[in-house]
């Protein structure tokens, strides 16, 4: 795979610095039922990384003295990790909100019967990719048979409340771009999306759309194609200066499987890690003060601030 960081270290991005923490994220390990094409984190049935349970106490350890209002579990397939039940419990006692980033197929897996009903008990927020809703783009883009098992968890999760206006179960999906155009605008998308699904009897709650970065798999990918450049070139020629306010990474603190600290989900790709070149350990940083340090920026930063701007929650507009 190609390297995208040496291409975007020297950057004209503006600095910025953090505001109260309010999110973590944390990436519990990087094996995945799937293997999508422009997954950043490379995730897949082979890989062998997992967070350990030493790692996630430290974390609830971090949590009792932190300010964190949402803990956001992504992988891989966070469900994946043994230890994903002792997390989403522990820290909803806490009363913590706990968002799990669902591949939705992971749902239909034999072994994972009973994870929607988990999920729904301790009221988990689901934000679930489906990138598309017609069946050929989907496959396309995650693999043969995709779509077919994305649906069928999402009736499941239906079945449940999820995404129904009668309950307070959050149901959100998420789409993003398959090629190297910009999201269209969230709100319009959003309307499409729920006309098609409800035919199917689908509901959800919103729908965020997410700029694809040009890192790991999908920077890779441009670079063999010859397309990092002209793609670069968007995402700068895109920049609005009012987006810069809201980057996640303002707010947000990202964890890796081993329990080391990023600024974001993109920077821990590429190992740009918080207080770089630094390696600090979520252990280190127990009751720590988070406000006014600097974050660490480099040229994939343009994907946060193109448009209608980009997070793990959807367009900042
Ligand atoms: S489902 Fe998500 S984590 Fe798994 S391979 Fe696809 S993009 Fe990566
Ligand atoms: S890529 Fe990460 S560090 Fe850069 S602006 Fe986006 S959230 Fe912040």
């Amino acid at each position: 795979m190609l390297d995208t960081l040496p291409l975007l270290k020297n950057t004209t991005f503006p600095s910025i610095n953090r505001k109260k923490l309010e999110l973590l994220q944390i990436n519990l390990g990087y094996i995945c039922n799937q293997q999508c094409l422009h997954c950043h984190v490379n995730a897949g049935p082979k890989r062998k990384e997992i967070m350990a349970l030493e790692t996630i106490k430290q974390i609830l350890e971090f949590l009792k003295y932190s300010s964190i209002k949402t803990l956001d579990l992504t992988g891989g397939a966070p469900e994946l990790n043994p230890h994903f039940e002792y997390i989403v419990t522990e820290t909803r006692k806490m009363g913590i909100d706990v968002i799990d980033r669902c591949n939705l197929t992971i749902l239909m897996e034999e072994d994972k019967q009973n994870l929607a009903n988990f999920l729904a008990e301790n009221q988990v927020k689901i934000v679930a990719s489906l990138p598309c809703y017609i069946e050929d783009n989907v496959d396309k883009q995650r693999g043969k048979g995709v779509y077919n098992a994305s649906i069928q968890g999402l009736k499941k999760l239906n079945n449940l409340g999820y995404g129904m206006d009668s309950s307070n179960l959050e149901l959100n999906l998420v789409f993003n771009p398959q090629g190297t155009s910009l999201p269209p605008p969230q709100k319009e998308l959003e309307v499409d999306y729920k006309d098609k699904l409800s035919k199917l009897g689908i509901y959800f709650n919103q729908l965020f759309t997410i700029t694809n970065m040009p890192i790991k798999r999908f920077g890779s990918t441009l670079l063999s194609l010859g397309k990092f450049d002209n793609y670069m070139e968007l995402l700068k020629n895109s920049y609005k200066h009012e987006n810069l306010d809201q980057v996640m990474c303002r707010s947000l603190l990202s964890i890796d499987w081993q329990g080391f600290t990023y600024d974001c989900d993109f920077n821990q790709m590429l190992d740009l890690y918080f207080n770089h070149p630094t390696k600090t350990h979520i252990k280190d940083l127990i009751d720590e003060n988070f406000e006014n340090v600097p974050i660490e920026v480099a040229g994939h930063c343009y994907g946060c601030t193109a448009g209608q701007g980009s997070s793990c929650g959807g367009s900042l507009d």
